[in-house]
């Protein structure tokens, strides 16, 4: 893993996602490594992802004269890349940013499958609007260890909502990408755990072949099971998608969660 310091140039990007006025990537690159991650096709970046991430240490100072003279809005954290990756235990680029956005009580909402986001929930408290979402895309731990590989179990990403919720913070849970079979293994219990861990908001997504995805998914696929990519290619043709998506939302209904596509 190749891990740079980079100076940016701006904080705060106008974001066109739904709800954000603006989007804050602290990092770019991600030591996570979904298979399925669109951000290289957004930044168009070749390099082996997963491989390299670079820290924009000087963020928070950026964000901070770019407060001054931005008009306040929801500033979306970690909307390409996941600001709660590990190096954010070291550099604390995220938590300096919040830091920075806390006197200014602009709405901040993150997406993240990392617990660390918990280190912050002193900050998150401080805010009067602020929600955490968190991404799961499947209980089955093999898949998740393939597809995500370094990516926290979902146990943890369901113990993070409730400590989240216990907290009193908004929280949502993010099911996407659907992955065919693995998603729909566990899928009563996914559900069910999200609404046990406390979380009325679930938003669904399903899978989105962007440039250069299937190349990067196509061979993990494989080591799971031979037969996963052509399984896959299908439900990438057929109704598969639009299937699971009606299903979770009646599932999520049944236990008293809001849901919605996410797009
Ligand atoms: S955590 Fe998000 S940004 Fe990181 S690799 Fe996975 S999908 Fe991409």
């Amino acid at each position: 893993m190749k891990v740079h310091e980079v100076v940016c140039l701006s904080a705060l990007v106008p974001s066109r996602l739904p709800g954000l006025q603006y989007a804050l990537n602290p990092y770019r690159g991600c030591q996570i490594g979904c298979r399925y991650c669109y951000a290289p096709a957004v930044l168009r970046d070749p390099r082996p992802w997963g491989g390299y991430v670079e820290v924009k240490r000087n963020m928070p100072f950026v964000l901070a004269r770019e407060l001054k003279r931005e008009a306040p809005g929801v500033v979306g954290i970690g909307t390409v890349t996941d600001a709660y990756q590990a190096v954010e235990g070291r550099y604390r680029v995220t938590r300096y940013c919040l830091e920075t956005l806390l006197p200014h009580d602009w709405p901040v909402s993150i997406q993240t499958k990392s617990s660390l986001v918990l280190r912050d929930l002193d900050l998150l408290g401080g805010f009067s609007r602020a929600d955490v979402g968190v991404t799961i895309t499947t209980l089955d731990e093999r898949t998740r260890r393939v597809i995500e590989p370094f990516g926290s179990p979902a146990s943890k990403r369901l113990e993070t909502l409730r400590r989240l919720n216990e907290a009193g913070i908004d929280t949502w849970a993010f099911i996407g990408p659907i992955l065919p079979e693995a998603t729909e293994r566990g899928m009563e219990d996914l559900v069910a755990g999200i609404a046990e861990a406390g979380t009325r908001k679930v938003l669904v997504d399903r899978l989105r072949l962007k440039e250069g995805t299937w190349a990067m998914l196509e061979p993990s696929l494989r080591a799971l099971d031979e037969g996963l990519p052509a399984l896959y290619e299908k439900a990438l043709e057929g109704p598969y998608f639009a299937d699971m998506e009606r299903a979770i939302l009646d599932l999520a209904a049944r236990h008293g969660i809001a849901a919605e596509p996410a797009f």
